[in-house]
């Protein structure tokens, strides 16, 4: 299948590159490259550009007789989305809308969306269901569920045939240590750690160690990116005019920071300075998936389920790249 990615050259569109690329699929990525990098796609297949731009959008589409858009271009930074609204609804929303009807104008009618478990904001109920309500305790969140409706909207519209698929923590690394997470600022626990393991950061702060968790630290359900790249394409597989792919990508089990923190000890061999301090603002205790709906819908589990193996394979790529892509 001719696939469009966009958001290719980002830490999770890549990855799902890579994928979509050894299953024999024809992929052709479309990234501003603001936070994505040109070394994560093969530079043949790579058209830099700006969703805003429809009409260059529309002729992307046109020649390469795209057949499906994968949609992982995006802002992801909940803390900015806070402080600079604008930025995020602008390019979440205004950009999305600009792919959309670029695909409507260019007659593409499949897409596969990276939406967030930040769209359930704070759960009532842990494992969460995809039942469960949608209530986005900030604008990164509201940004993608204003998505999720537009393409509900677009499929009883037009016929459309869509995925949005709600990720809990993307994590870890490619096996063959050939990509992997590099993003400028960093904010995510897990290369945090590793940056200490590095020698390039002296501690890791623990937000928050009074949540009424086992151990006090936040718990999160950490998933791997090449599982995350499988669920793509098992999502699109499903696509058929008319249907509409709601779903969890997750493990379904939670792991707190402080077990974050001592997989990375094993899986570096390092000792991690800890640094215990107050909460972040925003960050709900739990957030772990219920993930029987996606196994249900798309066929789909997660596979590297062990948070050691997960953290290793991450620890790969930054001991072999610890200036990111900037260093070779
Ligand atoms: N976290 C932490 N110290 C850090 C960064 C993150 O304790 O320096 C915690 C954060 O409070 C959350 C978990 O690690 O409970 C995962 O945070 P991350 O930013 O990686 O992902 P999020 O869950 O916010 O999407």
């Amino acid at each position: 299948m001719n696939i469009l990615v966009t958001g290719g050259a980002g830490y999770i569109g890549s990855h799902a590159v890579k994928h979509l690329t050894a299953c024999g699929h024809s992929v052709w990525v479309f990234d501003n490259l603001v936070y994505g990098h040109r070394e994560a796609v093969d530079a043949e297949r790579l058209i830099e550009g700006d969703l805003l731009d429809g009409a260059l959008v529309e002729s992307v589409l046109r020649e390469h007789q795209i057949e499906a858009v994968m949609h992982f271009a995006a802002y992801a930074y909940v803390g900015e989305s806070v402080t600079d609204p604008g930025k995020y609804y602008h390019n979440n929303i205004v950009g999305t809308i600009s792919l959309l009807e670029a695909m409507r104008r260019a007659g593409v009618e499949r897409i596969v969306f990276s939406s967030t478990c930040a769209t359930y904001g704070v759960p009532n109920q842990v494992p969460i269901p995809e039942d469960h309500p949608q209530s986005p305790i900030n604008p990164y969140g509201y940004t993608k569920l204003v998505i999720e409706q537009a393409l509900e909207d677009y499929r009883h519209a037009y016929g459309w045939g869509y995925a949005a698929l709600r990720y809990f923590n993307a994590s870890g690394a490619a096996a063959d240590g050939s990509i992997g997470e590099d993003h400028s600022p960093e904010t995510h626990l897990i290369p945090l750690i590793l940056e200490v393991a590095l020698g390039k950061r002296e501690h890791i702060s623990v937000f928050g160690t009074d949540y009424p968790t086992p151990d006090g630290s936040c718990i999160r359900d950490y998933i791997h990116v090449d599982d995350l790249a499988a669920a793509h394409l098992a999502a699109l597989e499903k696509l058929e005019p008319g249907s509409a792919i709601r779903c969890n990508l997750g493990t379904g089990t939670g792991v707190s920071v402080r077990e974050v923190i001592a997989a990375c000890e094993r899986a570096t061999g390092k000792p991690i300075k800890v640094v215990e301090g107050p909460r972040r603002e925003g960050d709900p205790p739990e957030l772990v998936a219920d993930p029987a709906g996606a196994l249900a819908a798309i066929g789909w589990r997660a596979e590297h389920t062990d948070i050691e193996a997960l953290v290793a394979s991450a620890w790969r790529w930054h001991k072999e790249h610890p200036n990111g892509y900037a260093g070779g």
